[in-house]
């Protein structure tokens, strides 16, 4: 199914990324992991992308154990290390092997110069749209890409992705709802109408946050700030605090009119199934007013 078409239904969607192995050794435990997370029903589930290497295949074979389950899976694809050729080639294994949806990524790049045929994942988009009938999204900054000069200059350029062709978008993560719900008004304003599916992160270890700063790119609110302060060492407490942050800011988004929430669930079942259960309600359908 396109995730274009999970995302129309008006139901509350809730749906959880994996990222693959990066050893044959690891990928047992891994897929395990994923159809675990499977297994709570997800409205989707996406597989990130390692660029370059023989890891780039796993997204294909854990989206494939995904669907097995009866999950649609989203494959991550990036572009910047890859020639044209090898993006052609993945292309053709998703598309043979029945993938549907493909989220399209430039990946992270230290020197743009060694870009090999792709500079920006608007180009990517174009290639994908050529090669076949994929349901694309694109992914986008809430509290801009680092490599922007602006929010304006951040936003032209995501409107020229979309219109290259993404049905939807995915956020970076961020920490406060204020933020996104800001984006959103600027996403709009500039006309761009795709679904933003927001992206939420569970911390649920100290380490986490260094990593995570260093990606949003700011600092984070000082409400989360406190629970680490008290909890960042005291790992099943910082686990349990972390969670329940998730959540609140997840029933926060769905409150304000917010269809569909990604979370990153980092191929930690116990932590999605927790989020899940704690939203088992509110992921019913709307009920109408006869109770129908
Ligand atoms: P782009 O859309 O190309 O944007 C990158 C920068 O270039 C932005 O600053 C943009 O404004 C600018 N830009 C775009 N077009 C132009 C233009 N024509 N002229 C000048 N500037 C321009 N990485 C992985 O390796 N694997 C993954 O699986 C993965 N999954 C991700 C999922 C999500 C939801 C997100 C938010 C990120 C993910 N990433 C992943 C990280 C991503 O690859 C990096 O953030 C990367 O730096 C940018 O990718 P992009 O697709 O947003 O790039």
């Amino acid at each position: 199914m396109k995730i274009s078409e999970i995302l129309a239904a008006d139901r509350p969607c809730l749906s959880f990324e994996v990222f693959p192995p990066k050893s044959t050794e690891a990928f047992d435990s891994v897929s395990r992991a994923a159809e675990q997370i499977a297994d709570l029903h997800p409205s989707f589930m996406s597989v990130t992308y390692g660029a370059g290497g023989g890891t780039s295949l796993y997204t294909l074979q854990i989206a494939l154990r995904l669907a097995a389950k009866g999950v649609t899976p989203l494959a991550h694809l990036t572009c910047a290390s890859s020639t044209r050729e090898e993006v052609r080639a993945q292309l053709a294994r998703l598309r043979e092997n029945g993938i549907e949806n493909i989220l399209a990524l430039r990946g992270d790049i230290a020197d743009p110069a060694a870009c090999r045929s792709y500079r920006y994942a608007a180009q990517l988009v174009e290639e994908i749209r050529a090669a076949g009938d994929f349901c694309i999204g694109g992914a986008c900054y809430p509290e801009c890409h680092p490599e922007s000069a602006n929010d304006r200059e951040d936003i032209q350029h995501l409107r020229e992705k979309v219109e290259a062709g993404c049905s939807f978008l995915t956020t970076q993560m961020f920490f406060d709802n204020n933020i996104f719900y800001n984006f959103l008004y600027r996403v709009r304003e500039a006309g761009i109408s795709v679904p933003v599916i927001p992206g939420i992160m569970p911390v649920t270890n100290a380490v986490q946050i260094k990593r995570i700063t260093s990606i949003s790119g700011s600092p984070l609110p000082q409400r989360f700030r406190r629970i680490v302060d008290r909890y960042g060492d005291r790992p099943e407490a910082m686990q349990q605090a972390g969670i329940a942050y998730a959540v609140s800011q997840i029933i926060d988004l769905y409150a304000n009119g917010v269809n569909a929430v990604h979370v990153y669930s980092m191929n930690k079942p116990g932590v999605a199934a927790a989020i899940r259960d704690s939203l088992s309600e509110i992921l019913q359908p709307p009920v109408g007013r006869d109770g129908v």
